[in-house]
């Protein structure tokens, strides 16, 4: 059976704290859940602001397959603000807890049916799709829950969903909540939220309950500790369930999870499930052993599913089959006892509580191979301007194959300002850098900084570290190093 996807990372995902997405990134987002297979988009509330109508216009003028959806209240005012947008439907949120008719709204139920009654009428005089969702669905009185969506779909409400606003349900109690509602003609959604880290499993028991969509938001974003996660529900009901699919294209999820945290400014935990920078990520020997043997005795899927690449961590827990495997990808081909000595080196650093990047691999395996390599760029001179009135400027002077280059740039601050003085040189040119991670190694503003980098050149990543007094030198030292590293492939 299909199960439908309605994704409301642009309205509830946007609720997040701190978080709010400019019109373009909103549509470069909208575009890629299309493109991914959402069968349903809330772009968004229509009646939160000018910008925020444009930018939902904006996507309804895009002619995707996903039916698109304006959060609404039960009030004419906001549905008005829908039918600006263009929206095919709403999503209309009417409160069915006590809690919430008395103390929010101040109202009685019977209020409260009226209200919802004339809003689902308004919306489908007016040609409006109506998911009716009745918030705090799994607090409120079931019987009286039952009346609200029954008058509702009376009225004409395509579609009925119950929100798990407070994140409240268990994998029990949720199959049991949905299961009364197998009966109704209509389909059925769950919107759940992870106050206590169940959202997927929620949504998942909703299903087997009788739910036929769900609500989630990209990497799980959204308000307190966030909503179901797209990924994780998506590829559960792919692998986990046999009965159950979507149309959801697996292999790029990795991408749209990528692009909402860049948006969003929202960084995914390491060890998130399926997206997180660890999940497919191995450091133990007796595991990176048995994965080059056969991935599946330590992966439960393999990351090209889901769009991503399999990756040995360096470190003290580490083998010899790990190790040889990211010394082949640096370039560097070793024999056995070579293999053995450079993996004793590693441990000895590692237990000094280091993190081993893959300059400090290539400085061990030179060491061994009795390797003298020449740094293609030497940094000669630098100079930095800073302070509240300028704006932070950069020069250098770095040696490149023996020739003198000078070059300046300017940033948001120091760092910024330095590392973009060496981008705009042409040995720089095609470098990203993907990740930029800063520890101070003692307590006070004397400590020394551990600058660790990430840099990507094509598909070639490596990782350098530079450890300084001055954060400036210490991110400029690392940058170098992996550039130095990235050109001596
Ligand atoms: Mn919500």
């Amino acid at each position: 059976m299909k199960i439908k996807v309605l994704d409301t990372t642009l309205r509830d995902g946007e609720q997040t704290p701190g978080v709010s997405l400019t019109p373009l990134e909103k549509l470069r987002i909208a575009n890629k859940l299309d493109e991914i297979g959402v069968d349903y988009i809330e772009a968004g509330s229509a009646i939160t602001s000018e910008g925020e109508r444009e930018s939902i216009k904006e996507v309804t003028q895009q002619g995707f397959n996903a039916e698109i959806l304006s959060f609404s209240r039960p009030l004419t005012i906001d549905i008005d603000y829908c039918l600006d947008c263009d929206v095919e439907g709403v999503n209309l949120v009417v409160p069915t807890s006590d809690l919430h008719i008395s103390d929010k709204l101040k109202m009685t139920r019977e209020e409260l049916i009226d209200l919802s009654n004339n809003a689902v009428d308004y919306c489908k005089d007016h040609g409006l799709t109506v998911e009716l969702s009745a918030e705090d669905a799994s607090r409120s009185d079931i019987s009286f829950l039952k009346s609200v969506y029954q008058n509702g779909i009376e009225c004409g409400a395509d579609r009925i969903c119950l929100c798990d606003t407070v994140g409240i349900l268990t994998p029990d109690s949720s199959f049991e909540l949905f299961s009364n509602f197998k009966d109704f003609k209509v389909p059925v959604s769950a919107h759940c939220h992870n106050d206590f880290g169940l959202a997927v499993a929620n949504t998942l028991s909703a299903i087997k309950g009788g739910a036929t969509t769900f609500h989630s938001t990209i990497n799980g974003i959204g308000e307190r500790a966030g909503n179901t996660s797209f990924e994780e529900c998506v590829v559960s009901i792919d692998r986990l369930f046999s009965q159950f699919t979507t149309n959801i294209k697996i292999n790029e999820i990795y991408d749209i999870s990528k692009l909402v945290a860049r948006s969003t400014g929202v960084y995914i935990q390491p060890n998130k499930a399926i997206v997180g920078e660890n999940a497919f990520a191995h450091e133990s020997g007796i595991h990176s052993d048995a994965i080059i043997k056969n991935s599946a005795t330590y992966e439960p899927m393999t990351p090209e599913l889901v769009g991503r690449k399999r990756k040995f961590v360096i470190g003290k827990h580490m083998g010899t089959h790990g190790l040889d495997n990211r010394l082949k990808e640096l370039g560097l081909h070793v024999n056995k006892t070579q293999l053995q000595h450079i993996c004793n080196d590693i441990k000895n650093l590692a237990d000094k509580g280091k993190t081993v990047t893959d300059v400090d691999l290539q400085a061990i395996a030179d060491n061994v191979l009795e390797i003298n390599h020449e740094d293609r760029i030497k940094l000669d001179e630098l100079t930095i301007v800073s302070g509240n009135k300028v704006m932070p400027t950069a020069s250098v002077k770095i040696i490149f194959d023996g020739d003198e280059v000078l070059n300046a740039g300017v940033g948001l601050g120091p760092v910024d300002a330095a590392i973009n003085a060496l981008k705009s040189l042409d040995a720089f040119s095609d470098v990203d850098l993907i990740e930029y991670h800063v520890d101070a190694i003692t307590g006070g503003t004397d400590a020394f900084i551990d600058v660790i980098i990430k840099l990507q050149k094509g598909d070639k990543v490596v990782s350098a570290r530079g450890t300084e007094p001055d954060i400036i030198n210490a991110s400029v030292k690392a940058y170098v190093a992996g550039v130095n590293r990235l050109l001596r492939d």
